[in-house]
């Protein structure tokens, strides 16, 4: 990989800027993030980069929260080289990218009930096959460097399992994406980040040493507006399968609602994906959901730090704040609400 002295002069007295322009750049640009058969229809949108720190204690807790099996960042790259955990260099980073789906694919789905809409469909499968290309990009890149790399969710690192609970794996880019300070989780068991819960997502562990970035999120939910007590139940209402209700997502009734669409991705990879009719990933629930492409909460939140209320408000407790804010609080529950009229979509009414 030939890089002009300009760019190496950026790499060293700006890493992160690097990364950042590189990851952009192939967004831009990559054949891969179009569909050839659409007219060059761009799939996934101008990432969103952060980094982590690879040593952060919430990778040892990801043992207690997801499974012992869930890899830190340290195990994946010593495991990638075949070497034991103190032959790794003293510090490691994590690079992790978002990659918002398209507002023409997203647009798609909102008028969907049952199954995603083709173009959505598109996005899900031709984007993951993108975002495996950009992950082996960067380790490349990075290695051509002279650093190490490896991105675990990559064969022949990523593995996956079942529990009673439904399937998790050895590298979850959801809780790395999280841990980088991109966004939280949410009652479907997305990620909403500053460009919403409609993304793909992506990382890389590296020996080049990156500034963390901040978590400016003190709560693992509070991006979600079920969580700020603000009564969302809009993606509830979307799952076709139920899987979503007030107890969280239930990876196994989504997993079969997805199986019996038709969505096995082991099975399209020996099949094959059909433009005209494979059913790729769903979606409904990060569709047509106030979440969908950006956080909903910040001009609530906005009230509240500047009047020094608390994050959550009791709904029984309304009477006791002041108009304005009572005022905000019940906007932003009507505009929730108004996201469940399902004549919506069909009228042309929705804009998110
Ligand atoms: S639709 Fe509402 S409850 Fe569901 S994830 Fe989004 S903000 Fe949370
Ligand atoms: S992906 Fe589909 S089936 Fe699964 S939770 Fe979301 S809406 Fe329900």
């Amino acid at each position: 990989m030939d890089l002009s002295v300009q760019m190496m002069e950026r790499l060293r007295t700006n890493p992160e800027c690097f990364i950042r322009q590189q990851i952009k750049e192939i967004v831009c640009t990559s054949p891969d993030n179009r569909l050839s058969f659409m007219n060059g229809y761009k799939i996934l949108d101008e990432p969103l980069v952060k980094f982590a720190d690879g040593d952060d204690p919430i990778f040892m807790e990801y043992k207690t929260i997801i499974a012992s099996t869930h890899l830190t960042p340290r195990e994946a790259l010593a495991e990638a080289y075949d070497k034991r955990l103190e032959e790794m260099p003293a510090r490691l980073s994590v690079i992790s990218y978002i990659l918002p789906i398209m507002d023409e694919a997203r647009r798609s789905n909102r008028a969907e009930t049952c199954v995603p809409s083709r173009l959505w469909s598109h996005s899900s499968w031709y984007g993951e096959k993108f975002n495996e290309k950009l992950r082996s990009y960067l380790v490349e890149l990075l290695i051509s460097l002279g650093y190490l790399a490896v991105a675990p969710a990559l064969p022949p690192y990523f593995q996956e399992y079942m529990s009673e609970e439904g399937l998790y794996s050895n590298w979850s880019e959801r809780h790395i994406a999280y841990a980088a300070g991109h966004g939280t989780f949410s009652l479907s068991d997305g990620l909403i980040t500053e460009h919403g819960i409609a993304m793909k997502c992506g990382s890389v562990v590296t020996s080049l040493v990156l500034s963390a970035s901040r978590r400016v999120m003190k709560n693992p939910y509070a991006n979600c507006l079920y969580y700020l007590s603000i009564d969302c139940n809009a993606c509830m209402n979307r799952c076709p399968a139920g899987a979503i209700t007030v107890n969280g997502h239930d990876k196994n009734k989504c997993l079969k609602y997805l199986h019996n669409m038709g969505y096995i991705p082991a099975q399209i990879e020996i099949d094959g994906y059909y433009n005209d009719k494979t059913i790729a990933g769903c979606g409904l629930c990060q569709t047509k959901v106030p979440c969908e492409s950006r956080i909903r909460r910040r001009n609530l939140r906005r009230y509240q730090i500047k009047r020094d209320l608390p994050r959550v408000i009791d709904h029984k407790n309304l009477h006791n704040l002041d108009y304005p804010t009572r005022r905000l609080h019940n906007l932003l529950r009507l505009r929730i609400l108004w996201y469940h009229k399902s004549d919506c979509a069909d009228s042309g009414k929705v804009k998110i």
